[in-house]
This record gives structure tokens, sequence and C-alpha cells, in this order.
């Protein structure tokens, strides 16, 4: 009794420590997702000049499915002129990581020749106009400077490459067919009376004396069927009235017919697989 007790509070144990292992996994893995899983604002190279600014951003689809479609840039510039600068501006936004290249006008030749944008604050900030869900880079306007003129790569060329089809997968997948394969080959030679090879043994009428001996016809004593069957309905198709291929293989019938030995053993050789077989009635 004591016994099953223990064992029941140690399995329960074990249990609320398995659940709060797990849970604990799951904060773990999405603190640190949280953490270091970033989203990222690159500056590009602008095709429009002065008054370009571009872009890319790329960030966990699987975490936030939203689409962004708005661009905020700020300066806050207290020791310079002009000492606040602030423009958005909606585009044509995507739900994948993407690349921009927007005309923004004077603004950005106002932010670029502003006085004292080395010690002035940019904000970068990438929205989703429709799910409220906004993501802010900053940086010293010295910095922003830098990446203006260091960018060398086009929106065009990130864009290019962002629809660019993955890889392959590498994992094969095999061609299936419902098409059974064919049967293998045989050099057997149906014993049939339909075929010319026999005929003389099965046709008793037009042989000669010696071949109607060769084909007396004999009873049989039981017929029967093997393990095998492949209900290719060749038995039936010969002997009906002893054969019946049913869906899954091939019975003989209830008060079949066994005084005509010479067909049973037709049917028994046009068998592919040889299941069919018999016994002579003595
Ligand atoms: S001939 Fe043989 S394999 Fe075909 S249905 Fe008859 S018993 Fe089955």
């Amino acid at each position: 009794m004591n016994t099953t007790f223990i064992a029941m509070a140690v399995a329960m144990l074990l249990g609320i420590g398995l659940l709060v292992g797990i849970g604990a996994l799951s904060l773990l893995s999405g603190a640190l997702n949280f953490l270091f899983v970033k989203p990222k604002i690159e500056i590009l190279k602008s095709q429009f000049g002065e008054t370009g600014f571009a872009f890319s951003f790329f960030w966990d689809q699987n975490a936030e499915p939203v689409r962004f479609d708005r661009l905020k840039i700020h300066l806050f510039n207290p020791f310079g002129t002009p000492a606040q600068l602030e423009i958005t501006r909606e585009f044509d936004g995507s739900e994948n990581d993407f690349a921009r290249d927007l005309d923004l006008g004077n603004f950005m030749k106002d932010i670029k020749n502003a006085k004292g944008l080395e010690n002035a604050t940019i904000e970068i900030e990438v929205a989703s106009s429709k799910d409220s869900v906004t993501h802010l880079m900053t940086m010293k306007g010295s910095a922003f400077k830098e990446k203006l003129a260091k960018a060398s790569v086009s929106a065009l060329e990130v864009s290019e490459k962002l629809i660019t089809p993955k890889e392959k997968p590498r994992f094969e997948i095999p061609e299936r067919s419902f098409i059974s394969p064919p049967l293998p080959r045989s050099a057997k030679a149906l014993k049939l009376a339909t075929n010319p090879e026999f005929a003389g043994q099965f046709a008793g009428a037009g042989a000669g004396a010696e071949a109607v001996a060769a084909v007396a016809n004999f009873a049989v004593s039981k017929v029967w069927i093997e393990p095998g069957c492949i209900v290719c309905d060749a038995c039936e198709g010969i002997f009906p009235e002893v054969f019946e291929v049913t869906d899954s293989t091939c019975l003989i019938r209830a008060n079949a017919p066994l005084n005509d030995g010479l067909k049973i053993l037709e049917a028994a050789e046009a068998c592919p697989v040889e299941v069919i077989k018999f016994t002579k009635a003595s």
C-alpha cells in the first residue's frame, strides 16, 4: 500500500517537474529570441542621389507576421541647424524581408546638409500602419553620414537576391504508381487448347488414334487452390463451372463437376503462379 502511494507521488512529482521544465525552456527560448533575433534596418545606396533614401528591412516573420509599409526619419539636432526635422512616408509594404528606395525630396537634402549633423541623433522607424508594430533604429548623425557614404548596394540588388528562388530541397521524392509491375517473364508456353503447339494434345477430333489416346479425359477426385493466387481470372475463364475468382483469391465452387480432368489440367497449366492443384480419381 505504502509502496504504491510512494510510486504515485514520485510519478506526480516527475510529471510536474517535466511540465515546469518545458515551460521554462519555452520562456527561455522566447527571451533569447527577443534579445538576440532583432529586426535589422540597413542603409543602402539610393538611385535618387541627394534626395533619396534606400534601406532594407529584415525581421522574424514568424514572430511578427505583419506588413511593414511606413518609414519615419527623425533628425534631432539641438546643437545645429535645423534643430529638428521629421518625415513620414508610406510605401508599398511587404510581409517579407524587403528593400526600398524612396525619393524623400528636400527633406533628405536638408538632413544630409544639416549643420552639426555629426553630433545630432537620427531615428529611423519602420512601421506597420495596420498592425501598429514599430521598429526603431537610433544612431549618431556621424554614423548615419558614414553609412550613407559607404552604402554601395542598391535596393534593387537586394530585392533581386530576396526573390531568387531558394535552393531545391535535397531529398528526392520517389515516383509512385498504382500500376503493378509486370509479371516476371517466363519461358513457359501455356498448354492451352488454343495454343497450336499443344493442339494435338487437346483436340480429340481430327487427331490420330495415338493423339486421341494421349488426351483421353479423366476424372478428378479433388481440386484445390494453394496460397498465392494473384486473381488473374485465367482459371475461371477456362472452366467457370469449377473456378470462381473473387476480389482476393480463387475458390472451388460447391458441387463443381470433377469429371473433366483435361479442362482442370488446362486451367492448372494456365495458372501463372501454379497454385491450382488436383488429384486424379483412381
Ligand atoms: S489462374 Fe491461378 S492465379 Fe489466376 S485466378 Fe486462377 S488460381 Fe488464381
